[in-house]
C-alpha cells in the first residue's frame, strides 16, 4: 500500500470509534473541491508510511484504539487494498473504508470476505454533474453503480455522503441525489470548506450557511431514512 499519511489517533473519522486513519496516495479523479491537493497531483512527494511501522503500532495499542480508517487520495486504487485489510483483519479492529466508489471489485471482494465493517462513499452530484464536480469529462458511472448496489445489497453499515459546494451544487441537486440514493441508511452533507482546494478558486467561494444545509436536508428526509448536516 502506498501510504502517504498517518493520524495516529482520531475521535473524529469514524463514528463512535477510537481510530487510526491512514491516508494512501493518488487517485483516479480530481474533483474540484478536494483539500488533498498533494495527495491527489503529487503524493510522491508526501512522505510515505512504512506499513511496517504500522502494523507494530497497532499491535501495541490493542486495546486504545479501536478501528482503523483506510481514507486518501483513494484507498482502492492500491492494487494490494484486499491483502492490506487481510493483514489488518487478525488485529480484532472495526475497518472503515473511504472510498469514491470507483472501484467495485475490490469493494466486492472485501465485502465477502468481512474485511470491512463500514463504508463511507462519497457521491459528488446528481449523475448528470458528476463530470463537473469529479473533475473528470465523460465519466462513466457504471462502477460506482455498481459498488452502490454491492452496498445496497451487504448486510454492513455504510453511508453516502455529498460535500456541498456553493456554486457547483444547490438544494435542487442535493435533492437528486437524494432520489438517486432513494432508501439509502444515512445520508450526510458536509460543510465545503475553501481550503487548500483541487482548483484554487474555489478557495474564494464561502460555504453555504448552516440554515441553508439544514433545509435541504430536509429537503432530502423524503428519500432516505436518515440524514445529517456535518461540519456547519
Ligand atoms: S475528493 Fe475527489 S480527488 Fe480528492 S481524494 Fe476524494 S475522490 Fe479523489
Amino acid at each position: 500500500m502506498d501510504l502517504r499519511g498517518w493520524v495516529r489517533t482520531s475521535l473524529l473519522d469514524y463514528p463512535e470509534h477510537i481510530a487510526t486513519v491512514l491516508f494512501t496516495g493518488g487517485c483516479n479523479l480530481r474533483c474540484p473541491p478536494c483539500h488533498n491537493r498533494d495527495l491527489v497531483l503529487h503524493p510522491q512527494d508526501v512522505p510515505a508510511v512504512p506499513a511496517d511501522e504500522v502494523f507494530p503500532y497497532l499491535a501495541r495499542r490493542a486495546g486504545l484504539l479501536d478501528g482503523v480508517v483506510l481514507t486518501g487520495g483513494e484507498p482502492a486504487l492500491q492494487p494490494d487494498l484486499v491483502p492490506f485489510l487481510r493483514r489488518l483483519r487478525p488485529l480484532g479492529l472495526a475497518v472503515k473504508l473511504d472510498t469514491n466508489g470507483f472501484f467495485p471489485d475490490a469493494l466486492e471482494t472485501a465485502l465477502a470476505e468481512g474485511l470491512v465493517d463500514y463504508v463511507a462513499v462519497d457521491i459528488k452530484a446528481p449523475p448528470d454533474k458528476y463530470p463537473l464536480l469529479a473533475g473528470r469529462p465523460a465519466l462513466d458511472l457504471a462502477p460506482l453503480e455498481r459498488s452502490l448496489a454491492l452496498l445496497r445489497a451487504s448486510a454492513i453499515a455504510y453511508e453516502f455522503r455529498t460535500t456541498v459546494v456553493p456554486g457547483l451544487l444547490d438544494e435542487e441537486d442535493i435533492v437528486a441525489i437524494a432520489r438517486w440514493l432513494a432508501g439509502a441508511p444515512f445520508y450526510a452533507l458536509q460543510q465545503f470548506r475553501p481550503l487548500n482546494t483541487l482548483d484554487p478558486a474555489l478557495e474564494e467561494t464561502a460555504p453555504y450557511a448552516p440554515e441553508a444545509l439544514q433545509a435541504m436536508a430536509r429537503a432530502c428526509a423524503a428519500w432516505v431514512e436518515r440524514v445529517e448536516v456535518r461540519g456547519a
